[in-house]
């Protein structure tokens, strides 16, 4: 508020004058009686400073949910190959990459998923890379994923025992997506069995999404991982094939070209 001689101020938000202040205190000194003279007849000025606190707010809330995000992604086995991995700087002609983009898209949308996804097919086919454009299209809309090696997993609750599985068990049953990369590769006796058991049945439990990338085909896994957990999987994952060659193809023609140069 502004007074320029005798003139009534308005009010800078709505134009509104402001009316002229009876409740000032006949003892206070004249320049402050003058300062008070015109109070504003809206609540533009409490209104804006309620929003200012709300975004305020926002922003704090913002701020809490990245620090959770960073907080999964600190703990998942993830490396800069993975965290590049984009569906903006992909080939994105594939079907099983149309189809992750709709469900990464679907599941901001909607908060979480109807269901997981299980990619399986042959080695360098796409699935890890498929499923880490998804994680990162999540974890950039404030989404918390956890990507877990179970060979790194098995190794970690062998040296560590029951705390570092509850642990991470916690962190399976929270996160909003649960990736498991290269379901599989690990050697089986009971005791892995019945910790990756454990594992996927706590995902399971919770009723959340997860996201496996394996080498097998479902029928490997039951006769591999035994039907326990294939029976889990098969109930909370569509089981899609991706196809195709290898993508990890050595450059024969950029080689010649430097053994000749
Ligand atoms: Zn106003």
């Amino acid at each position: 508020m502004e007074i320029i001689g005798n003139k009534v101020p308005v009010c800078k938000y709505c134009g509104k004058e402001y009316v002229e202040n009876l409740n000032i205190p006949a003892n206070f000194p004249d320049f402050i009686k003058q300062a008070m003279k015109y109070i504003p007849a809206c609540d533009c000025e409490e209104k804006q400073e309620k929003k200012r606190r709300e975004l305020e707010e926002k922003e704090r809330q913002k701020q809490c949910l990245m620090n959770k995000v960073k907080r999964y992604r600190d703990i998942s086995v993830i490396d800069k190959k993975f965290l590049q991995s984009t569906f903006e700087n992909s080939n994105m002609s594939d079907k099983h990459m149309g189809m992750s983009k709709k469900y990464a898209d679907k599941f901001i949308l909607d908060g979480t998923a109807q269901g997981g996804i299980l990619f399986y097919g042959g080695v360098g086919t796409g699935k890890t890379y498929a499923s880490a454009c998804i994680c990162n299209q999540l974890m950039n809309n404030g989404k918390t994923v956890l990507v877990m090696n179970l060979g790194l997993y098995l190794l970690k609750i062998m040296r560590e025992w029951a705390e570092a599985e509850n642990d991470v068990l916690n962190y399976v049953k929270t996160c909003d997506l649960l990736v498991i990369d290269d379901l599989g590769t690990e050697n089986i006796s009971d005791f892995t069995r019945e910790k990756m058991f454990n594992l996927i049945d706590t995902r399971y439990r919770a009723n959340k999404p997860m996201i496996i990338t394996t080498n097998l085909t479902p029928m490997e896994i039951k006769v591999k991982l035994g039907s326990r957990i294939a029976d889990r999987l098969a109930g909370s994952c569509l089981e899609y094939e991706v196809k195709g060659e290898s993508k990890r193809k050595f450059d024969k023609k950029a080689f010649a070209e430097w053994l000749t140069a």
